[in-house]
């Protein structure tokens, strides 16, 4: 599948905080595609506000395995480093309720799993839905986006 945008996001050099975009991390278990880029225009969109881009680039990861696999780790490394590890507040259903940002069921449960051995595996994705993968998606960009945004408060605003 072909994707066009008639307007490109971009890293904007005013960003408060700046985490490698996903292609530029390299996971051991997720093998590095061309298509990666476009997992970049996902959170560029994310944190310019595009709802059409987000929408549009979102369908197309999943149907993607291996491009939700990729957006997950690579949310949960920089959580991690950000955090110190992986807060409740991510992983646990209970704790994720008293949040405002309300992280999806489907990244809850594989944020637990990269809690527990540092990365997901493939076949988590795979035996998921599109719509479970999507939730996923967004889940892990728009954390990063926050992160970038309000640093460690964005969880506990
Ligand atoms: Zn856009």
């Amino acid at each position: 599948m072909v994707i066009t945008t008639d307007h490109p996001h971009r890293e904007r050099a005013e960003q408060r905080r700046k985490f490698v975009p996903p292609s530029r991390l390299h996971l051991p278990d997720v093998p590095d595609r061309a298509e990666d880029a476009l997992l970049d225009q996902l959170l560029y969109a994310t944190a310019d506000g595009c709802q059409d881009c987000r929408s549009m680039l979102l369908d197309r990861f999943a149907q993607d395995a291996g491009a939700t696999h990729k957006l997950v780790d690579w949310a949960c490394w920089i959580a991690t480093e950000v955090y110190g590890g992986l807060p409740a507040e991510l992983v646990d259903e209970a704790a994720t309720a008293d949040t405002l940002f309300r992280p999806s069921l489907t990244f809850c449960r594989l944020a637990a799993e990269y809690r527990a051995r540092g990365r997901t595996s493939s076949g988590m994705y795979t035996a998921r839905e599109p719509a479970q993968r999507r939730e996923a998606a967004d889940t892990a960009v728009t954390l990063v986006a926050g992160l970038q945004r309000c640093w460690t408060d964005f969880l506990y605003r």
